[in-house]
């Protein structure tokens, strides 16, 4: 995405933040974005974090751009049996071929009379073997990457669309994943999310409150973590006192503990400036991109003062070891962070290699 397009794709975020979250109208508890938030560090005490991402795919990953810009009678017919949760809902972006480059996606979406026809497929579905509907990025014209594609609601029952098996993961075994394929799949042109071309755009705003909550989910599980490997240090005694009295150990704990409240306090700026409708984009993926490597350090540390012990399958920390490395990988890459958070360095040489 080009330094232009990342900051174009954030200038809707003060009209987009007004919008209560979750209205009233529509089933929800009409409360702030502040909310979503507080409710994904709750769902981090979930200790099998498949079940925690399942329900934030539903509420702040697939949901938000019909939300924002969904017209009233798709907002009917989708949104509000979403929120009521008799539909599950699924998040249609990564293709085999393309994940961290969004813009080369290849599913064409065609308008043909009054109905789009689809083609392609879409992968690393969360929760597409159950979904009832797919919010679903893809190419409605030839134009420019950033501006030939749409968002559109696809319910998951329609002819032609073909679900694989569940792809066996490393981790989040609770959640299913699949690979979706769409054969001259026909959807009302009434389907469309918003404008189209504007799908990318939407696409990317949707992006932030994916990553925000992300990061907010991956809190809870990693404290609770460093906690419990503290009562375990104490309590496992080697060469005559406990484990934990080794102040290389303790040491780790306090550090870890230290950046964790640091990745913490960067969430709520970010979301602060969000609820105040300011481009978050550079904290959000700054947050997302400490919640990945966090994560990573974190459970490996823990993972290694539980000894054997850590290394079964059973352990807390081997399951959250192997869970919480999605979030280095889904939702935007580590790389791709990096690679926003440089767009956004006012001290960086604009030189061509910077796109
Ligand atoms: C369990 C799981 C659930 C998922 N759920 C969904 C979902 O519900 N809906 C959905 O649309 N997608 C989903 N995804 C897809 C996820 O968002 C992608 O896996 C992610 O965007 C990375 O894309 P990719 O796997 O194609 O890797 P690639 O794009 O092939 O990237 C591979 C690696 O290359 C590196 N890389 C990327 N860009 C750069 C760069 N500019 N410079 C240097 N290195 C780079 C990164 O390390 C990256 O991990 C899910 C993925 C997983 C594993």
């Amino acid at each position: 995405m080009s330094a232009l397009t990342a900051r174009s794709c954030s200038k809707g975020v003060s009209s987009l933040t007004r919008v209560p979250r979750a209205d009233l109208k529509y089933g929800g508890q009409g409360l702030d974005f502040s909310h979503q938030i507080a409710m994904a560090e709750e769902l981090g005490n979930i200790t099998s974090l498949g079940i925690s991402i399942a329900i934030l795919l539903q509420t702040s990953m697939a949901t938000p751009a019909l939300e924002r810009f969904g017209s009233e009678e798709l907002k009917q017919r989708f949104l509000v049996p979403s929120i009521a949760g008799d539909f599950v809902a699924c998040l249609g972006v990564s293709e085999p071929g393309a994940g961290s480059d969004v813009s080369n996606i290849k599913t064409r979406a065609v308008l043909q009379g009054g109905d789009y026809i689809i083609n392609g497929s879409k992968m690393w579905t969360t929760s597409g073997s159950q979904a009832d509907w797919m919010c679903l990025l893809a190419n409605t014209s030839a134009g420019p990457a950033h501006l030939n594609k749409s968002l559109l609601c696809v319910p998951m029952n329609l002819a032609g669309i073909h679900v694989s098996r569940n792809i066996e993961k490393l981790g989040l075994h609770a959640s299913d994943t699949v690979q979706v394929f769409f054969e001259d799949v026909r959807v009302p042109r009434q389907f469309l999310i918003g404008e189209e071309g504007q799908g990318f755009h939407y696409q990317m705003l949707q992006f932030q409150e994916e990553r925000m909550s992300a990061t907010a989910l991956v809190l809870t599980p990693m404290a609770n973590l460093i906690r419990q490997t503290a009562d375990y240090a104490r309590g496992r005694v080697l060469f005559n006192k406990p484990l934990l009295d080794n102040q290389v150990v303790h040491f780790r704990l306090a550090e870890l503990a230290t950046e964790l409240e640091s990745l913490r306090s960067l969430l709520y700026r970010a979301v602060g400036q969000y609820m105040r409708g300011l481009d978050v984009t550079k904290l959000v993926s700054m947050g997302k991109l400490k919640a990945g490597r966090l994560s990573r350090e974190v459970t490996d540390s823990c993972l290694q003062y539980w000894g054997g012990a850590g290394y079964t399958h059973r352990a807390l920390v081997s399951r959250l070891f192997r869970d919480l490395r999605i979030t280095s990988i889904g939702g935007g890459a580590d790389e791709v962070m990096l690679s926003i958070i440089c767009k956004y360095m006012d001290t960086l040489p604009r030189t061509k290699s910077v796109k």
